[in-house]
């Protein structure tokens, strides 16, 4: 398999791509390793994950620089994503401890009972390319913690990323047998979906995680999804400073090159405050600077792969033919990688796929609404449900809002970020299930009930 750099084309290197042989190999191997791991005290467990956090800040230069060469991103945020993902697992660490033991609930009387919390077993970790660190952390580094053995499946398009976790976690202290890469496409992970494993737990495309779902279906083992987003922001007509507003909205949809699961994908503001808020947002994001990820000055780089610049100018094309003004950018730029300049629209609608199809690009849609009633309904026009902002500078107003819109996470005044202490899960086709929080610790473990008769 070649790992191509998407800022220049050339491939960087060419890697071995595991076999339906090599994969059933490493699974009787992690079959086999981890009872023994999961007989360990979970503080040992603890122990290798903390020399794993240690790593990532030792190696930071190395591992950023290979991110930033297979998925495009800019440097700095490649730093961001390591120093993110030690935030989480500095999580992980401080309080897997507590929700993992055991839970004496009935103490006194004839019958004593107790909750045991088990691992699940040999599970599968099926992962996107777009923050490998950061939604990779938050299923094997739990579940590791958990006395699971992982089957790591890094994307195709972070493959070199997935192979120094896989390192540093040996050099770590975790077995060898209780953590195997696979390599390779689709089909790499197709066969992980053909094996007996205990769990499967997927961040990527809608399209896929349904695919998976439905095959493991017959297994009755956990299988949790963490898919897209189209998720909506909107400006009411109190906020102080439009163009404050306007630089952190910005920034939530073109972070990451707008390839972040809970970027903006839909912008509305309200009538009087819309002109406004249209000129900051255009003016701000002309002056993004779009370029050569290794270059400090860069704010956008290249999208992770060819085929999604077309998509992105299907999207575009799309909305301009049925009445949209693209008020800036959007064009591919002339030179090697795959480029695209932020794209600003308006007069937009529902009607266009700008406005429900996942974009997954610096790209975005700007509509008018007259008011909360009309905004909420718009706010919940969607298959998706993964977050939802709002600006405002009333928080009553706001909550009136967020309350109303079936998503999982929600921000007031803020967008595009998660936290390790809460709960990160989408509704209908945003996902099944969570991740990070004291849920996401249980999220890789089985209750026990024990009724104990002394
Ligand atoms: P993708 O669905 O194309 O691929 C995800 C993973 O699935 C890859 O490792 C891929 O090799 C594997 N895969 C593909 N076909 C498979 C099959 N038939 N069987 C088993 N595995 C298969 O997604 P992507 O392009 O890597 O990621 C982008 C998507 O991920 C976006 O929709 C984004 O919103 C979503 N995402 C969601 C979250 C979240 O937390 N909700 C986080 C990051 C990304």
């Amino acid at each position: 398999m070649q790992i191509v750099n998407p800022a220049t084309e050339e491939i960087i290197q060419a890697i071995a791509e595991d076999t339906a042989d090599s994969v059933q190999k490493k699974f009787t191997m992690l079959r086999a390793g981890q009872p023994a791991w999961a007989a360990l005290p979970v503080e040992e467990r603890i122990s290798c994950i903390n020399r794993f956090y240690e790593l990532l800040d030792k190696e930071k230069d190395t591992l950023a620089a290979t991110l930033t060469s297979e998925t495009g991103k800019p440097l700095q945020q490649s730093y961001n994503e390591l120093n993110g993902a030690r935030n989480r697992i500095r999580y992980f660490l401080d309080h897997s401890a507590r929700y993992l033991s055991e839970e004496w609930v009935v103490t006194e009387g004839a019958t004593r009972e107790k909750i045991v919390y088990e691992p699940l077993g040999v599970i599968a970790n099926i992962s996107a390319w777009n923050y490998p660190y950061l939604v990779g952390v938050n299923v094997f580094i739990p579940a590791l913690i958990g006395g699971n053995a992982v089957f790591y499946k890094p994307s195709e398009y972070a493959t070199l990323t997935g192979l120094h976790i896989q390192r540093l976690l040996f050099q770590s202290g975790v077995p060898e047998n209780c953590f195997q890469v696979v390599t390779g496409k689709g089909m790499a992970g197709e066969w992980l979906l053909d094996l007996p494993l205990d769990g499967y737990f997927f961040t990527g495309s809608y399209r896929t995680g349904r695919y998976i779902a439905e095959k493991v279906a017959s297994k009755l083992v956990p299988c949790q999804l963490e898919l897209g987003g189209k998720d909506p922001l909107y400006v009411m007509d109190d906020v102080e400073d439009i163009d404050k507003v306007a630089t952190a909205v910005l920034e939530g949809v073109v972070y990451n090159n707008g390839q972040s699961c809970c970027a903006v994908e839909r912008i509305y503001v309200q009538e009087s405050v819309y002109d406004d808020f249209v000129r900051s947002y255009t003016e701000q994001a002309k002056k993004m600077v779009v370029g050569d990820p290794l270059d400090p000055a860069t704010e956008i780089g290249p999208l992770s792969r060819e085929a999604q610049v077309a998509f992105l100018l299907g999207q575009i094309g799309d909305a301009v033919e049925k009445g949209a003004k693209l008020l800036y950018g959007g064009k591919r730029l002339d030179r090697n990688g795959y480029f695209i300049e932020p794209a600003v629209l308006v007069d937009v609608h529902h009607g266009m796929k700008l406005m429900t199809e996942e974009s997954f690009g610096p790209v975005v849609g700007i509509q008018k609404v007259k008011d909360d009633v009309e905004a909420a309904a718009l706010m919940a026009d969607t298959e998706y449900g993964l977050t939802a902002a709002v600006y405002s500078k009333s928080y009553e107003r706001a909550e009136r809002v967020l309350k109303q819109l079936n998503t999982g996470t929600v921000y007031w005044n803020c967008c595009d970020r998660v936290s390790a202490g809460l709960p990160w899960s989408g509704r209908k086709h945003s996902g099944l299930g969570m991740t990070l929080s004291y849920q996401g610790i249980r999220a890789f473990v089985q209750p026990k009930a024990y009724h104990v008769r002394p």
